[in-house]
């Protein structure tokens, strides 16, 4: 399918709060991979979660990129606009017998690492409950461009797992692997507090790939997961944490803070436009850190 090849770069915040400054380190590092390759970069809110939106959050976000001069290629989206997509995926996957319905509460799962697939074989009506992706009992690995090489066994570690709420919620699992799919997205460049979500993502990916569907690209995508930008007291910059929101003012000097926290040369610029430009020719991927820190203190 060839229309899937083209590098396809994106960056995929969720509207829980104003972009800050570890969110812009990965924007920007994925930004910087899709135009050194001379490909696309996607912008897409991922607002499955409803109960975690915050009021504002979105408008808040775009309007920072937009500041940072990091434009999308294409129109923004949002997955709340997907949602007869992803429903008719999980109607696929039943078709399949790739997933199943769970009725378990949570407090009956409280205190377990892995789900124990207790519903898997009891064959429960899929309304008014979860729905849950079989996983296979096996060693799943891949190799990420920052983070070498990492495995995990689904059953030990998480279990078969939610695609759907009980509450119609759609994980965000299903979402972003849906959406990286069916925008042909080929790098997946993003915080490193994702990692541990890549392998359930990647099983995912194959039980999709086997479904056959012509909206969705099979190609496997590169994985790349950008260390996490830490505050003085080596805390993650993060919504919950309450990072500051980044200033649309002193948006040249915040762009260089970011590009050396990713290892790279500072560059000299007067304007966004031109600090972006220079950016690209500077920027180089193996020298981003490897470790959970970025270089630097940012609060
Ligand atoms: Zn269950």
């Amino acid at each position: 399918m060839s229309q899937f090849t083209a590098y396809t770069g994106r960056f995929a915040p969720s509207p829980t709060g104003p972009l800050h400054f570890g969110s812009l380190v990965t924007a920007l590092a994925s930004w910087c991979e899709a135009r050194a390759h001379h490909g696309r970069w996607l912008v897409r809110i991922e607002d499955t979660d409803i109960p975690r939106n915050q009021i504002g959050a979105e408008e808040s976000i775009l309007s920072a990129l937009n500041a940072y001069g990091l434009h999308a290629d294409s129109a923004i989206e949002r997955q709340q606009d997907h949602l007869v997509n992803y429903n008719h995926i999980i109607e696929a996957l039943k078709a399949q017998n790739l997933i199943y319905a769970c009725s378990c509460s949570r407090k009956q799962l409280t205190g377990l690492t892995a789900y124990p697939n207790t519903c898997r074989n009891k064959d429960l009506p899929f309304e008014g409950n979860a729905i849950r992706l079989k996983t296979p009992d096996e060693i799943i690995c891949f190799t990420d461009r920052i983070q070498g090489q990492v495995c995990e066994n689904l059953r030990q570690t998480t279990g078969d797992f939610v695609l759907r709420r009980r509450d119609r919620i759609i994980s965000y699992q299903l979402a972003v692997v849906v959406d990286d799919m069916r925008q042909g997205v080929t790098d997946i460049v993003r915080g490193a507090d994702l990692l541990d979500n890549t392998i359930r993502q990647i099983w995912l990916r194959k039980c999709l790939n086997t479904l056959q569907l012509p909206h969705l690209s099979s190609i496997e995508p590169a994985y790349c997961h950008i260390p996490l930008a830490m505050n003085a007291h080596g805390q993650k910059l993060s919504k919950q944490n309450l990072a500051m929101p980044l200033e649309e003012t002193e948006i040249v000097a915040t762009l260089q803070k970011a590009f050396v926290a990713l290892g790279q040369d500072w560059v000299e610029a007067d304007t966004p436009e031109e600090f972006l430009q220079r950016a690209v020719e500077h920027w180089d991927l193996s020298r981003a850190p490897r470790h959970s820190q970025l270089m630097g203190i940012f609060l």
